[in-house]
């Protein structure tokens, strides 16, 4: 399988999509040509691990990875991600878990297929390979827990000092002595600045061997789709009925998935994206007309993107708006309506969601009675004791830790304090 950018350069294979990221272009890469399935292709297939196999099996063709295939899908499978029916509401509605990760989001997927690929193809006891990542809360927390202890391999995480929550903070900075938890004095703009300024720098990138595990890496997509497709053949195989989706969204990395999934040929319905009060989706849908923005703070902070880099990719394979309104629906959600969905999700349902699952129970709520009625997959992104702070005042009580996240909160943490600037970010990562 060949990749090549949106903005034409390539193609490459997966070992080189994968290390590179972002094509030297700037654009994002897509595969040259989809591979298709039938129902049959996965007869076999009866967990996630080997639905990964069949449906992921074209990518490694020309890889480096193929012979060891098998073995990176054995570690990014790791916990279950079971498609839960809701008792409660119509029999037809479930809920898609991604959070049993390691670190209770669904980044830990992605995450996790990317260190397992990047260790294997660039890993050196001698000259540790060095992920560079700003996060604004869950990213880091995925891709540190992903690539900790992993040989030859280091993570550098640059977090904004007192602008994630106190249980994201400690998801930060509790690995071991190969991931290094940088507390900026700054804001997330800051972060990222940073990172980039660090990855420019000829002198620093060869001492440190940088590279990222930024979201826009083709190795944390491809993952993804799997669970799409082994949550759509459970549902169909169950009901025959082809299930659709509705998928929280900031930066679009999970909704495309599911748009790949689909077009690869498994039996996928409607897709719904919701997104928070950042619109910029939402109008472009609406307007045909490409606005990115800054981002706006809502409650369901890991999506706060005003300019969801996904959208490249999306535009490039599905058209303009009008061809992608045939295909997807746009809803964007504001902090009332999160708020009130995470009541209304507590006593219709029995159980507490998350600000951004929140924003996938407030879509389906809103689809015409008639739609409403037919086979939906709500995606729950992220367990809702990570934001604790925001559901417990909700619904009026504690919602009770998974047993992994009171795992890692129970670790001892710490974090080195850097300034904004190059002199600072290099003096730590010498020193550490
Ligand atoms: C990252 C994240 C999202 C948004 O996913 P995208 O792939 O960026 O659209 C939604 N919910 C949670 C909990 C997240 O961490």
């Amino acid at each position: 399988m060949k990749f090549i950018s949106t903005r034409g350069s390539g193609p490459v294979n997966l070992d080189s999509a994968l290390r590179k990221g972002i094509a030297s272009d700037g654009g994002l890469y897509l595969p040259t040509q989809l591979p298709t399935f039938g129902l049959d292709d996965f007869e076999n297939a009866s967990d996630i691990g080997s639905v990964a196999g069949v449906l992921l099996r074209p990518y490694f063709e020309g890889s480096d990875l193929a012979s060891e295939m098998q073995q990176i899908l054995a570690e990014t499978y790791s916990f279950p991600i079971p498609a839960t029916p809701i008792q409660s509401a119509d029999s037809k509605l479930s809920m898609l878990e991604l959070y049993h990760g390691p670190t209770a989001a669904f980044k830990d997927v992605g995450a996790g297929f990317l260190a397992a690929c990047l260790s294997r193809l660039e890993g050196d006891v001698d000259a540790p390979l060095t992920i560079l990542v700003a996060t604004s809360g869950d990213t880091g927390g995925a891709v540190a827990a992903a690539f900790d202890q992993r040989p030859g391999m280091r993570v550098a995480v640059l977090f904004p000092d007192g602008r994630v929550s106190k249980r994201q903070e400690h998801q930060l900075c509790c690995w071991s002595d190969n991931v290094i938890s940088l507390k900026v004095q700054g804001a997330f703009d800051d972060c990222q600045a940073l990172v980039k300024a660090a990855m420019a720098d000829p002198k620093l990138s060869s001492t440190h061997r940088f590279s990222s595990a930024n979201s826009i890496n083709i190795g944390r997509l491809l993952p993804q789709s799997t669970y799409y497709a082994d949550a759509s053949l459970r549902h169909f195989r169950r009901t025959g009925n082809k299930p659709g989706f509705i998928i929280p969204t900031g930066n679009l990395g999970n909704g495309f998935a599911c748009v790949m999934a689909r077009a690869m040929g498994l039996p996928i319905g409607p897709i719904v994206l919701a997104t928070n009060s950042n619109r910029t989706i939402a109008d472009y849908f609406e307007t045909n007309e490409w606005a990115p923005r800054e981002s706006l703070q809502t409650l369901a902070s890991a999506m706060d993107v005003g300019n969801p880099s996904n959208m490249e990719r999306l535009r490039e394979w599905g058209g303009d708006a009008k061809d992608l309104r045939a295909q997807l629906a746009v809803t964007s959600v504001s902090d009332e309506q999160i708020k009130a969905a995470i009541k209304q999700d507590f006593t219709e349902f029995g159980f507490a969601t998350c600000p951004h699952t929140a924003t996938a129970t407030h879509a389906w709520r809103q689809l015409d009675p008639e739609v409403r009625q037919q086979d939906w997959i709500l995606v729950a992104t992220a367990h809702p004791a990570k934001f604790e702070t925001i559901v417990e005042p909700l619904i009026g009580e504690p919602v009770p830790l998974p047993a992994g996240l009171a795992d890692i909160l129970s670790r001892p943490a710490s974090a080195i304090s850097i300034q904004p600037d190059l002199t600072s970010l290099a003096a730590a990562l010498t020193d550490n």
